[in-house]
Parts: C-alpha cells; structure tokens; sequence
C-alpha cells in the first residue's frame, strides 16, 4: 500500500505563489508523488488562477458539497487540475464566496474563514473519496487547525483518520493568522480545544493552535528550527514550541531543479553550466541592453528578488547603497514589491543612479529567473529568514549570493575563504550597515580580482539541494511518525 499523504497549503507554485510556501508545497508534493506515494493536495481555486489551456476537470462527486461549521455554511465544488510537466493532479477547492477576492491574501474580515474553510473541504473531500490518508500535512498558520480539527472536528471518523498523524511546517512564523476571540465559535469545536491563555487575552492564534495538536512540526532549516525555541525568535511561540520537545524538527527545504536550473531555464535567454560562464555573462549583457543601463564585463552586476518586508533587511540598504553606487562601479537590478516606503526607497535610488540602478516593482516570475541568471552576486540581508530559496537558486545559477548568517541561509551559504579556496558566498553575522557595507565592499574588491569570482561561481553551481535529498527526510519523519500508532 502507498504512503497516503493528505496536503492542505495556500499556495502551489505555478498556479498560487507570492514566496517560497508556493515553490516548496509544490516541490515536496511532486517529489512524494515521485517516490509513490498517494499524495492529495488541496489549494483553493483563487479567482487569480486561470484555468485555460491547464489539463483539468471537474470532480463529479465532489460538487456543490456542503461545508458547515460555527455559524457558517459555505457551499464547494472540487476541479482536479494538472501540474504543468508533472504527472501530479490536485485538487482545486472552488468557493466564489471565500476565494473570489483580487488576491490571494486579504485584510478582509472573514480571512480566518477563507481557509478554515479550505482545511475542512479537504476533511470533507477525503471522506467523500473514503481516502484514510497516513499523514495530514499543513503548511503555516492558513491550514495550522488541520491538526485540532483531525480530533476535534473529524475524530468520530475513526475508521479514516483514527490512524492519521498530522505534521504542520512552520515556513515562516513571523505571520500567525491571528484573530479575535469573538470569532472564537468560528473554529467550530469546543472551546477547550482552544488555547485558554489567548482567549483570555482576547484572541485565537491558528499558528499556536497547529504547533499545540500536531503530531510533528518541522521547520524549513535546523538553524530556524532552534531559532524559534527562542524568546528572540519564537515570535511568541517558543514556549510552545519547546513544550513539544523532539516532535519539533528542523528539515532544510529543498530547489525544485527542473524548475531552477540554468541549463534548462526556459525563462532566460541563454542556458548555461559550470563550464559555460560566458554565457551567463550574455544573459547579464541582454538585461541590462534591455533595461537601458551600459553592461560592462568589467563592472559586476548585484541582483534582488525579494518581497520589501522588514524580514528581508531592507532597512539595511539605504546605509549602504547609496554611498556604494557613488563611488564605485557597480550595478543593481531589483525586482520586489511590498512596503510603499522601501518601494519609494528603491524607486529613489534608480532615479539618482539612472545608469547603475533599475527597480522593477512587482511581481515577475520570469524576470525572478533572468536576475538570478544575469547577476553576478545575489543580495539577501535579511533580518530572519526560515529557509529562503533564492540563495539556494543564486548557488545554482552561479550568483554569488550575500546572506546574512541567520535561519537557513546560515545552513545554505558557506562563506567563501581566500586562503583556502572553499566556500561558496559572502555571509556577514551582525544585522547592521557597517556588517552589509564590509560585505558589497568585499564584493567589488573580489570581483576586480582576476579568477576569484568565477572561482565562488563554481563552487556554488556545485552544491546540492536537491528534492531526492530533502524529500527523504519528509519520508523518514512520515515513517516515524507512523511507526508510534
Ligand atoms: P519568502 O518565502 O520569505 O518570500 P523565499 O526566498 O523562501 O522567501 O522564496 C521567495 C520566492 O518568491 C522565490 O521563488 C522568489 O523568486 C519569489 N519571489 C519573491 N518576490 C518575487 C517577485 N517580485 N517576482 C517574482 N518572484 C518573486
């Protein structure tokens, strides 16, 4: 019998994805699938994905299925749809009521419910398709009651969940969903399921809920995992977090590499390896030809891709560039949106340095690829950072990425050493100007030094984080897990 894995997630890259959830979900998802297993993915249909020419239908026994909990009664019907080159199908959760919004996430008041919603559709659809899965994985706060519902909510089902263990993986806990306790019935249990401590203090907190009931919580690097047990990290969650001993583990996510690959990349110009250098240099000539500012081989070329959250130690930048691009040659390609004033901050530098600095604010996929290939090193200061994955994406295509040793960039990047030749980034520890201004400066020095880049390049295009590695350990839990019934 396969391994029978039920996911609940907000996002799956291609279809919904504004980070790093979206690309693991679906690289986790396709690699179980890969190794045999029954895996059950449930996203809700957003009005933002469009089904046009992607291979889909609707599931006939799963239309226009009741779902009712508190005082709530929502309708739902279910399309299966396929993952572009994968032979994974998932399943689309279609509510025009609770998923038909402008994006993915709101500040509407009812966003609690949107995926209350979606983690008891997937409980009401694996009990229409009579699925008992082994293992009910959910991914932060959006489906974090998968676990209390498993018992509370659909524990009379014995005879499909009474063998079920749940893992929930905390990709970032700096959101935690939370909302009032007046809207406490709205889970739809009891409330002594509840966390007492936050209701008294007059809110319901769907992240805590998840770390308190399920079976297993992995975080997405070992560095992230003890960073939450801490007062400093934990967000408010570390006592929690500590209280579940062993069953809290850390697991480093994994790149999807058919997906992020240079020799493969279907988004760039021009594919190229280890051994073709040059014509990841054609890829950083055609991009800057493209966004209007002179290329000079000479000259190296540093790259962002980044939602402008304070998470990504954008505070740190206007300390630094502004006196960088004055007095040295460098250039910087930014893609991002988010806060307004780090947009206005990034926005001002490409108008003071109209020949250094392009800024493009938004969301481009595509344009995310040709940065990481057309750049020569990747900047990612963050303030925390769980995992991340364009530094993992930076060592892959050759772009030297500059991190700062927190979460799993520490567990990613290993700082480059001169003497010895080995490393593969430039990592510098505390979060302040002086620590980023010593790494650009760093930067430009090795980059005038004939050999020394190309020299970072490869050991970085070297390493390997690849799903066959990751994935494994994701099995190993699900094993254990299932070996304590
Ligand atoms: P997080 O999940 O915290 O945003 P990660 O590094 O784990 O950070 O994942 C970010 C993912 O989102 C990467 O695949 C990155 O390329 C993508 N991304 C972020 N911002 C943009 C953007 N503006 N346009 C395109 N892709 C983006």
């Amino acid at each position: 019998m396969p391994l029978r894995v039920c996911t609940i997630a907000a996002e799956f890259t291609p279809f919904a994805k504004t980070g790093g959830l979206g690309d693991v979900v679906a690289a986790l998802s396709k690699d179980l699938h890969h190794r045999g297993a029954d895996v059950r993915v449930f996203l809700p249909l957003y009005s933002t994905i469009h089904l046009e020419g992607i291979e889909h239908h609707a599931v006939e026994f799963l239309q226009d299925v009741p779902v009712e909990f508190g005082q709530h009664s929502y309708r739902v019907s279910v399309h299966t749809i396929r993952v572009p080159r994968s032979p994974l199908w998932i399943y689309l959760v279609d509510c025009p009521a609770a998923f038909d919004r402008a994006r993915i996430y709101t500040n509407d008041a009812d966003e609690h419910l949107r995926f209350l919603l979606l983690t008891r559709a997937a409980f009401e659809c694996c009990q229409r398709m009579d699925f008992a899965p082994d293992i009910v994985h959910c991914h932060d706060w959006h489906t974090a009651f998968a676990p209390l519902l498993l018992r509370a909510g659909y524990g009379w089902n014995q005879r499909l969940f009474g063998a079920t263990r749940s893992v929930l993986t905390v990709h970032n806990i700096g959101y935690q969903g939370s909302f009032g306790a007046h809207q406490a019935d709205d889970v739809g249990v009891e409330r002594s399921w509840l966390h007492q401590a936050d209701l008294l203090a007059g809110r319901v907190n769907p992240l805590r809920q998840g770390v308190i009931y399920a079976d297993a919580i992995t975080a997405v690097s070992l560095t992230f995992a003890r960073e939450i047990r801490t007062p400093e990290g934990g967000f408010g969650l570390d006592g929690d977090l500590r209280a579940r001993g062993e069953s809290v583990v850390g697991i480093l996510n994994g790149v999807d590499y058919e997906e992020w690959d240079p020799s493969i990349d279907r988004h760039i110009p021009h594919r190229y390896g280890p051994d073709s250098l040059a014509d990841k240099r054609r890829n950083k000539h055609r991009l800057l030809e493209v966004m209007g500012i002179p290329a000079d081989d000479a000259v190296p070329l540093f790259g962002m891709v980044s939602r402008l959250t304070v998470q990504k130690g954008i505070d740190l930048l206007p300390g630094v560039l502004p006196d960088a691009l004055a007095s040295r040659d460098m250039r910087l390609v930014a893609l991002g949106s988010g806060e307004p004033h780090y947009e206005a901050f990034l926005r001002g530098l490409q108008h003071r340095f109209p020949d250094k600095v392009v800024f493009h604010c938004g969301y481009n996929e595509q344009l995310a690829h040709w940065i990481e290939a057309a750049s020569d090193y990747f900047l990612m200061p963050s303030l925390y950072e769980p995992c991340g994955l364009n530094q993992m994406y930076s060592l892959r295509y050759g772009t030297v990425p500059i991190v700062r040793r927190t979460g799993g960039l520490a567990d990613s990047v290993q700082p480059f050493d001169p003497a010895t030749g080995e490393g593969d980034g430039i990592v510098f520890e505390h979060y302040d100007a002086n620590a980023l201004r010593w790494a650009v400066g760093t930067a430009l020095d090795w980059y005038a030094r004939p050999g020394l880049w190309e020299r970072i390049a490869r050991n970085g295009m070297r390493a390997d984080f690849s799903w066959e590695r990751q994935g494994a350990q994701y099995v190993a839990l699900y094993d254990r897990l299932l070996a304590q019934r």
